[in-house]
């Protein structure tokens, strides 16, 4: 058994089981503001414009279709097999793409995009005549030659080799590949079936020549998963070697997902075992060669992610962690999240209500923050925690010109509860977050949380 799995008595487990956010921003979604609208996002645009014009940017995408209904989903999608619908959308989102290409033009402002991600939903579910539209209006926007990462979501059982190297051959340098669990009882339970045999076949060694890296995701807590399952569930994942894993925790919200009733819950493994579950795959993947990193990151030493980890230029975004310093992110499609400069913004969820606002040249903004210098800092510590496990006052002190310790004294005094866990080692001027406390590094991020770390919480004391 190793260090870590020993150090994780049932207590401390119980006593951190509770609910806390992912922090992919700072404040959190449920924080922002309804009021905010595309004229507060475009004085977010506007600050863009007039900032560094060199900074790269990241643009994702959303595609909300999909061919199978995956009952643990909590993505925005629909469920279609019809191009008209497809279509109709790429049209709308096309109009959304020129929308950001005129207010740039109009500001003589050219984009540096250094990376795209195409996430959904079912992006593969394109066909190529819908694909090539779909680049042609990325084009607008970026220079594909000079991305470093073009990335794409693929559902392997939706995909053929040919369409692979169809997807490198205009440029897609990544893919990631939803794969969330290998047994077949799991995979029944949450209707989505792909044997390992089938994704070995997909991923032969000519395909893998294709591509820069390939990523895994992978979904702990599943229906009918086991320690003993999940445990072979991550040697499969292992033998297939992906570069990258990302390692999620299923949200079972059955009271806000429909589909996700079709799950029972006596089903779901309890939270003693799903942490076990995510201790043994951290061990297991990292006595396998793989770093771990941020939250929920894996990476072979070879893969951009782990050499931007050992650079310290790891940035939290929207999809979990990323390399090369981008720190402004524009989302493009329904439930796109944008972060540029001290805003953020998101897309509505509807897409009759996202056609709308297309029709109108409005930005179909649902809600958005405007960050505060208060809330910057504290961002920037959250980041840090997460992406470099650390905190050197110093850095803060000088960026913000605060006195670290008198600005957050209340924080100085929670932190001693989580020292008292051996969450993290309290130096004179630093923190550093231990072993154990990466695997509840949240609820060290919380401490400096202002808005969701009043609510009542037994980790910060009696
Ligand atoms: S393929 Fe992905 S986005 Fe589509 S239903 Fe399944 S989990 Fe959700």
């Amino acid at each position: 058994m190793s260090k870590l799995l020993n150090s994780l008595k049932e207590d401390l487990i119980k006593k951190y089981n509770v609910n806390g956010p992912y922090y992919t921003s700072y404040p959190i979604l449920s924080e922002w503001s309804e009021q905010f609208a595309d004229n507060d996002y475009k004085n977010g645009l506007t600050a863009l414009c007039s900032g560094k014009q060199e900074l790269p940017l990241f643009l994702y995408i959303h595609f909300p279709f999909c061919a199978k209904q995956c009952y643990y989903c909590i993505c925005n999608s629909t469920i279609t097999y019809n191009h008209s619908t497809t279509r109709n959308f790429l049209t709308h989102l096309s109009r959304e793409i020129d929308m950001f290409y005129d207010f740039f033009k109009k500001r003589s402002f050219i984009p540096k995009v250094k990376m795209v991600h195409i996430g959904g939903g079912t992006p593969n579910l394109m066909n190529e005549e819908e694909f090539e539209f779909l680049l042609k209006q990325i084009r607008k926007l970026v220079n594909l030659k000079d991305l470093n990462e073009f990335a794409m979501e693929i559902d392997p059982r939706t995909v053929n080799k040919q369409k692979l190297k169809y997807y490198s051959d205009k440029g897609v340098n990544r893919i990631s590949f939803g794969i969330q669990d290998f047994d077949t009882y799991v995979q029944k339970a949450i209707n989505r079936t792909q044997s390992f045999e089938m994704v070995d076949q997909l991923l032969s060694p000519e395909i893998r020549k294709h591509f820069k890296s390939i990523n895994f995701d992978i979904l702990y807590g599943l229906p009918l998963q086991s320690r003993e399952t999940f445990r072979k569930t991550i040697e499969n994942v292992k033998k297939l070697s992906p570069d990258r894993i990302t390692l999620l925790k299923y949200a079972h919200v059955p009271e806000r997902i429909k589909h996700q009733r079709l799950i029972k819950k006596e089903d779901i493994p309890n939270y003693i075992d799903s942490t076990l579950m995510f201790v043994e795959s951290i061990d297991s993947l990292v006595s396998a060669g793989y770093e771990y990193i941020g939250i929920d990151h894996f990476a072979k030493s070879s893969d951009s992610l782990a050499r931007a980890n050992k650079n310290k230029t790891l940035w939290r975004n929207f999809l979990g962690v990323s390399p090369g310093g981008m720190h402004n992110t524009i989302g493009i499609g329904v439930t796109s999240t944008s972060s540029v400069n001290d805003y953020y913004a998101q897309n509505v969820y509807s897409v009759e209500e996202y056609y709308q606002s297309i029709k109108k040249n409005v930005f179909p903004i649902f809600r958005g923050f405007k960050l505060s210098t208060d809330d910057l800092i504290r961002r920037e510590i959250i980041h840090s925690i997460i992406c470099n496990y650390c905190l050197d006052f110093a850095d803060i002190e000088r960026k913000y010109k605060i006195k670290f310790k008198e600005y957050f004294r209340k924080e100085m005094n929670l932190l001693k509860y989580l020292e008292e866990d051996n969450m993290i080692k309290v130096y004179k001027a630093s923190f550093k977050v231990t072993s154990l406390g990466r695997i509840f590094i949240r609820h060290i991020c919380k401490v400096f949380d202002k808005f969701t770390r009043n609510k009542k919480c037994k980790v910060f004391g009696p």
